[in-house]
């Protein structure tokens, strides 16, 4: 069993060969969530897995559960997988590499006749990107009891088309109800979008976590006046307060390892020759660490109280998503899989349907490189040897699993 590879050219050839699903001039691929190109895939997918003696369910909200049985199968099964849509301007790795991985995984598995203790099960979360219908990772959400079916079918798109209205129109639901299946644990293989693997040369990532984030909208008032005859010490200028924020916001953050970014700022009728009275912008905070996360909304709050007399501040916290930190037996069995290859912990910048699933069971990720750290592009690449050492990750980590959960009395009956 630890000699057990998995076939990196054949996990390279499905790659390939399901980017033709959406897939665009510009060799990017665009595959919104229950379009006819989501639908193509998955029907790909289920024929592959019913190939492969996976039983196939789907819940009300299309999630699919491929089901490789185990010789306890009476235990809930081990669940790998990801997502199968993108953005507008997807690529050919973001979600997929995830779920072509577990396929690859059970293949593999298959070929060498070898029978896992628990039950494997690869899933393909609906609308992960969130990018068709808001919020992300809205299915895995469900799964997890955050969001009702209700809620999610009633979801829009741009056109207005309800979720519930896209996926009756390409048969994606299937009859399990939401949330019905137990999983013993979760392992998601995905690509960084990040440059830090690419940057230290390392080919695994052990995410620890996910970032936690707080969004906050921000109104500063001053005065408008004269650029001309309002002398500088007269002046209550609220850009140039917000500038000072946006340095200490980002000063802070670097200290403390985390992320502050102001993505939007509005002048209140702005003009180049008046000084700016009122502005709106938004601060975007993100850490792997509640405390750090507190200690960057302290700071800002306090800056803001420095601010001088002449400028008011109104802050308001407009949502927050807390950090995520996966379970240390599942991070323990991805380490030791990675253990023969360049690895670093770390912890994930970007939202992942495995968030959701950890509020339920026990569940770690693996990243593998992209090139440049890009992602959300028609450019996101990821080389065929890192494909293929993120899938052998994943089957090394399950198998480790397996055996490490399965108590001795229940292996041996
Ligand atoms: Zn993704």
């Amino acid at each position: 069993m630890e000699n057990l590879r998995i076939d990196g050219e054949r996990l390279w050839a499905n790659l390939m060969e399901t980017a033709r699903f959406g897939g665009t001039d510009d060799g990017g691929v665009r595959r919104l969530t229950l379009t006819a190109e989501d639908r193509e895939v998955r029907a790909w997918l289920e024929a592959r897995a019913l190939a492969a003696g996976c039983s196939v369910s789907r819940d009300r909200l299309g999630n699919m559960f491929l089901r490789r049985a185990g010789r306890r199968d009476d235990l809930a099964p081990i669940a790998m997988g990801s997502h199968l849509d993108t953005q507008p301007t997807g690529g050919k790795f973001d979600g997929i590499l995830g779920v072509l991985a577990g396929l690859e995984v059970i293949e593999t598995l298959n070929e060498a006749g070898i029978e896992t203790e628990h039950p494997i099960m690869l899933v393909n979360w609906t609308n992960e990107e969130g990018s068709r219908f808001a919020p992300a990772m809205l299915c895995s959400g469900a799964w997890a009891g955050v969001f009702t079916e209700d809620y999610v079918r009633a979801r829009t798109d741009a056109k207005g088309i309800s979720f519930g209205t896209a996926l009756d129109a390409v048969s994606a639901a299937g009859e399990a109800p939401v949330g019905a299946e137990d999983f013993a644990a979760m392992f998601e293989l995905h690509i960084e979008q990040g440059p830090v693997l690419e940057r230290e040369e390392l080919t695994i990532g052990v995410v620890t976590g996910v970032q936690g984030m707080r969004w906050y909208d921000l109104d500063l008032t001053g005065r408008a006046a004269h650029a001309g005859s309002t002398p500088m010490d007269a002046r209550a200028d609220a850009l140039l307060a917000a500038s000072g924020l946006i340095r200490g916001a980002s000063v802070i953050a670097s200290r403390l390892g985390g992320y502050a970014t102001v993505g939007e700022l509005t002048i209140r009728d702005p003009s180049r020759n008046v000084v700016p009275g009122a502005l709106s912008m938004t601060f975007d905070l993100r850490h792997g660490e509640d405390a750090g996360l507190e200690a960057m909304e302290s700071d800002l709050k306090a800056q803001i109280a420095g601010l001088e007399p002449g400028i008011s501040a109104d802050l308001r916290q407009i949502w927050s998503s807390p950090p995520v930190h996966f379970d240390p037996g599942c991070l323990a069995s991805v380490r030791e899989a990675a253990k023969s290859l360049g690895h670093r912990d770390m912890v994930s910048g970007a939202g992942h349907d495995a968030a959701y699933v950890a509020r339920r069971a026990p569940t770690a990720m693996i990243f593998v490189p992209c090139a440049g750290g890009l992602s959300h592009n028609p450019a996101e690449s990821a080389t065929p040897e890192d494909c293929a050492a993120g899938a052998q990750v994943l089957l090394d980590a399950l198998l480790i699993h397996d055996r490490r959960i399965t108590a001795p009395a229940e292996a041996a009956a």
